[in-house]
C-alpha cells in the first residue's frame, strides 16, 4: 500500500481561526502530519511524493473562477490598505449551504474583499503566502493515489494536508480548500462505473455532498455528529438523500453528540451495507479522526477500538479503495486511531 504525501503541503500555515467569538492557533496545522507519519511508520507506510497532474483533475469539481481566487488572494489582500497577516474575510455572502448549492458564475464584487466574503465560507479558512501551493499539492496527493487505483493497486492512502471535505465547488470552508475526496472519485469515474465516497469524519463533508448530491454515479454516504448543533450546521441531515438522478444515492447518519463505540461501528456497517447495495466498484474513503473521544473537536465517546472495527468493516467490502486523509486535531489521537484503523483495514483486506 502506498502512501502519498509532498512536503509541499506544509507550506499552509495559518495564524488565525475563529473559535466561539476568538481568535485562536488554528488546529489545523502542519504538526498533524508529523504526528500521522510518524504513527504509519511502523506498518511500512513510507511517503512518495505525488508527480504533478497538472489543473484538468482539480477543475473536473472545482470552478476555475475559485481556482484562480485562490491563487491570487493572498497578494490583492495584501495590497489593502491596514491590512491583517492572512485573508480573512469580514463578511460572507449568503449562499446557504444546503445539498443544493449548485456552483454559480463569479460573483459581481470586483475587489478583494467582496470577492473572499464570496469564496470563503467561514472564519476556518485563512489564506496566507503559502496556502494556494499546499492545497494545491495536496490534491496531488489525492490524484496520484486515485491513478495508482486505477493502475491497478487495490488500496493508497493519500496524505491530504489542508484536509477537503468541506470545499464545495467554488467556495473553501471548514479548513478545506479543494476537495480531495471528490476529485479523486472524479478520477475513478474513468474505470469505475460506480464510485462511493464514504466518510466517518466527525463532521459531516457537505462539499462532497454538494458536489455529487444530483448524479447516480457516485454515492455518498457519511457517518457524523448530528449537524444541528455542530459544524458545518447546514448540512448533514438524515433527510438529505440526494435530488433528482441522485436521490437515494446520499446517505446521512448523524449520531447523536455522546455516541460510543457500538454506535459509531454500527453506522459505518450500514454504510458498507448501503455501498454494496448500491453495486458500487470502488471506494474513497474520507477518513477523520476527530470522532475520536479525545478530539478537541469531539463530541462523541468513541474509543480508539472503534477506529480498529471500522478499518476491518472497510477493509472486508474487499473493493479497490483510496484512503483520503481528512480531521483529526489531536496529535495523541490521531497517533492511535490512524495506523489502528490501517492495519485493521489491511489485515481485512489483504493489502
Ligand atoms: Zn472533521
Amino acid at each position: 500500500m502506498k502512501l502519498f504525501f509532498s512536503d509541499t503541503q506544509l507550506d499552509h500555515r495559518p495564524k488565525q481561526f475563529m473559535v466561539h467569538g476568538r481568535i485562536v492557533d488554528p488546529f489545523e496545522n502542519p504538526d498533524r502530519v508529523t504526528a500521522l507519519l510518524g504513527a504509519l511508520e511502523p506498518l511500512e507506510l513510507a511517503p512518495t511524493e505525488p508527480v504533478d497532474f497538472g489543473r484538468a483533475p482539480i477543475l473536473a469539481v472545482h470552478a476555475d473562477h475559485y481556482v484562480d481566487f485562490l491563487q491570487e488572494a493572498y497578494d490583492r489582500f495584501m495590497e489593502l490598505p491596514s491590512h491583517g497577516p492572512e485573508v480573512l474575510p469580514s463578511i460572507h455572502a449568503y449562499r446557504g449551504a444546503g445539498p443544493d448549492l449548485a456552483p454559480r458564475g463569479p460573483p459581481r464584487p470586483t475587489g478583494i474583499l467582496g470577492r473572499a466574503g464570496w469564496y470563503v465560507g467561514d472564519m476556518a479558512c485563512a489564506i496566507m503566502e503559502g496556502t494556494f501551493r499546499a492545497a494545491y499539492a495536496s490534491a496531488q496527493a489525492a490524484i496520484a493515489g486515485a491513478e495508482a487505483v486505477l493502475a491497478g493497486e487495490q488500496a493508497a492512502f493519500a496524505l491530504c494536508r489542508p484536509p477537503g471535505h468541506h470545499a464545495y465547488a467554488d467556495r473553501a470552508s471548514g479548513f478545506c480548500f479543494f476537495n480531495n475526496a471528490a476529485i479523486a472519485a472524479e478520477i475513478l469515474r474513468r474505470s469505475f462505473a460506480k464510485v462511493a465516497v464514504i466518510d466517518f469524519d466527525t463532521h459531516h463533508g457537505d462539499g462532497t455532498q454538494a458536489i455529487f448530491y444530483a448524479r447516480a454515479d457516485v454515492f455518498y454516504g457519511s457517518v457524523h455528529t448530528d449537524t444541528s448543533a455542530y459544524y458545518p450546521h447546514f448540512a448533514g441531515y438524515a433527510e438529505e438523500t440526494g435530488f433528482g438522478e441522485g436521490e437515494g444515492a446520499n446517505l446521512n447518519l448523524p449520531l447523536a453528540f455522546g455516541a460510543d463505540d457500538e454506535a459509531f461501528v454500527d453506522a459505518n456497517h450500514r454504510l458498507a451495507l448501503a455501498v454494496q447495495a448500491h453495486g458500487v466498484d470502488a471506494v474513497v474513503i474520507s477518513a477523520g479522526w476527530d470522532a475520536h473521544k479525545d478530539d478537541p473537536l469531539s463530541r462523541l465517546s468513541v474509543t480508539t477500538a472503534a477506529f480498529a472495527r471500522i478499518g476491518e468493516v472497510w477493509g472486508k467490502l474487499g473493493l479497490p479503495t483510496l484512503i483520503v486523509q481528512e480531521g483529526g486535531y489531536s496529535l495523541a489521537a490521531t497517533a492511535e486511531a490512524a495506523p489502528a484503523f490501517v492495519a485493521a483495514f489491511r489485515e481485512a483486506a489483504a493489502v
